[in-house]
């Protein structure tokens, strides 16, 4: 079961910021309004994830590290229509396999915290508020093949706050600190209003990217895409401001981006690449987002119908008139 588990690790743990991704994915699925990542070495020496989330009960703690536990799906048709980050009860026990994994947590209720060591098993109780803490240290101390393939702490470090900062601008309802070696190094705080998203973007991507987008809302059939498109003149030469989501996931998705690219066909010229954060609203019934173990693919079930959706929706943004 070990040996399975750390196979079944190659596919969710590539690297540090993997691990921030599932963890940060499992503390918006229990509902945290404030969440703070340690880390040490670009998060190969340490990965602490902390939320203030309805935590885990005590006769769960130890599930919570077996393979295929989640709390999550409770049947096929769940699965048809998943709408948390997680459902394949996979993450944890995977970043067990190849790491020394603590997970402390308390409950509403519960007189205390328990921690529950990811090695031997063993739980003791500690002092915690309502909520959860992973920690994560040493990731592939017994698999050093892999580790050779890290690279500096410093590439690793950006890697996990690339991981962060695509959680932030899908949440901006959520508050988001990261430190590394002691030293706050992101923090994104909550903007209270209807403004909210504009302002979350801008703390993320630049204040730049909000002043030269226009804001994107759509509906068509079962679709909705909210978001910001840039303008074509503030087309840049790299595609690093792209982000695209469905039901609140981030996306490498052709169809999206092609759908995007699409709708600057005749207002963008040469290799230039537009800017834009999109968030496409669908029924989860007609998006297969299992597709993957990181779900960073999904498959439509009409994608032509979505291409076009993108296409229109920014479309008709960018041609609207600025106000
Ligand atoms: P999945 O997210 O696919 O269910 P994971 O392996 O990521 O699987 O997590 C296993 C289970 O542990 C979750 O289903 C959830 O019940 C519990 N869990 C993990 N992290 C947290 C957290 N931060 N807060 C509350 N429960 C958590
Ligand atoms: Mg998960």
């Amino acid at each position: 079961d070990e040996l399975i588990s750390q196979i079944a690790a190659g596919e969710v743990v590539e690297r540090p910021a993997s691990v921030v991704r599932e963890l940060v994915d499992n503390a918006l699925d229990a509902g945290a309004q404030n969440i703070t990542l340690r880390l040490l070495g670009g998060g190969t020496r340490l990965i602490a994830v902390e939320d203030d989330g309805g935590g885990i009960a005590p006769d769960e703690l130890p599930v919570a590290l077996k393979r295929h536990a989640t709390s999550k799906i409770g049947n096929l048709t769940d699965l048809e229509s998943v709408m948390t980050m997680g459902f394949r009860g996979e993450a944890l026990a995977a970043i067990n396999s190849v790491s020394e994994l603590t997970l402390l947590s308390r409950m509403d209720g519960q007189p205390n915290a328990l921690a529950l060591d990811g090695q031997t098993g063993e739980v003791r109780p500690a002092p915690r508020a309502v909520g959860t803490t992973v920690e994560v240290k040493e990731l592939f101390f017994s698999t050093p093949a892999r580790r050779k393939f890290l690279k500096s702490d410093s590439t690793e470090l950006a890697h996990c706050i690339e991981a962060v900062r695509r959680h932030a601008l899908a949440r901006p309802d959520v508050s988001f600190a990261i430190w590394h070696e002691g030293k706050l190094v992101e923090q994104w705080r909550v903007h209270p209003g209807p403004e909210g998203l504009a302002q979350r973007l801008g703390d993320v991507l630049g204040h730049d990217f909000v002043a030269q987008s226009v804001p994107v809302d759509y509906h068509a059939g079962p679709l909705h895409v909210v978001g910001r498109a840039g303008t074509p003149d503030a087309a840049r030469s790299r595609p690093d401001h792209q982000f695209a989501y469905v039901n609140g996931r981030f996306v490498r998705d052709k169809v999206l981006m092609h759908g995007a690219r699409s709708a600057y066909e005749d207002v963008l010229h040469g290799h230039k690449q537009p800017a834009y954060a999109l968030f496409v609203q669908i029924d989860p019934t007609l998006v297969d987002a299992n597709v993957h173990p990181t779900k960073i693919e999904v498959r439509f079930r009409d994608s032509r119908a979505v291409h076009q959706a993108i296409r229109h929706a920014i479309e008709q943004a960018i041609a609207a008139p600025r106000s």
